[in-house]
């Protein structure tokens, strides 16, 4: 789906669907050397980071796996409700692994420091971060985040596997919903 096609939904532009794509590549090439002779698994927390790790495993040069799990989060509004819950959980034993959390978006930081806490009491050989965007404003946790596709400002953003009621997840951009939608 593109921009024009929910353009009257949308209350701004943040991002192109290029820009995106060639941001991630960047953060592929870092991620190749970083990881260089590593045995990598990349950790996709579902739904919304589907799209973000696809384009970034598919930008890699060097081998690497894939395991997914699922957390509880805003359901259909748009601010957390806070109370977190680990929905489907890893198929791999991760314990001597190098993992890499690839996550969609970072709003308050509530779901990664969950989820890190949980991954860190398995004894990953070490435990990065990587984001496709970040609201530096909304943070609430100190989370460290090695890697960053783009730091956004605080608004309720959707596309590129964010949703607002289960829509605009397959949107190739970025832009701010506007408020009218879920005033509705
Ligand atoms: P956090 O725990 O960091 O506050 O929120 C993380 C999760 O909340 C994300 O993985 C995402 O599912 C959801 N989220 C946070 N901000 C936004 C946003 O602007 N738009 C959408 N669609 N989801 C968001």
């Amino acid at each position: 789906m593109e921009i024009a096609d929910v353009r009257g939904d949308l209350s701004q532009v943040l991002l192109t669907g290029d820009e995106i794509q060639r941001r991630i590549g960047q953060l592929a090439a870092t991620v190749d050397q970083d990881y260089q002779g590593k045995d990598l698994l990349l950790v996709g927390v579902l739904n919304g980071a589907v799209w973000t790790l696809a384009d970034l495993a598919r930008e890699l040069r060097n081998d690497c796996q894939m395991d997914w799990v699922a957390i509880s989060s805003y359901g259909a509004g748009v601010t957390s409700s806070g109370v977190l819950r680990l929905l489907k959980d890893l198929s791999a034993d991760v314990a001597g692994r190098h993992l890499l959390v690839v996550e969609d978006i970072i709003d308050t930081g509530l779901t990664l420091s969950y989820l890190i806490e949980n991954l860190r009491g398995r004894g990953p050989a070490s435990l990065e971060v990587l984001t496709a965007f970040r609201k530096p404003a909304a943070a609430r946790c100190d989370v460290a985040v090695k890697y960053v596709g783009f730091d956004i400002p605080n608004d309720f953003v959707v596309g590129y596997g964010l949703d607002y009621a289960g829509r605009y997840r397959h949107l190739r951009g970025l832009g701010v919903l506007d408020p009218a939608v879920y005033n509705r």
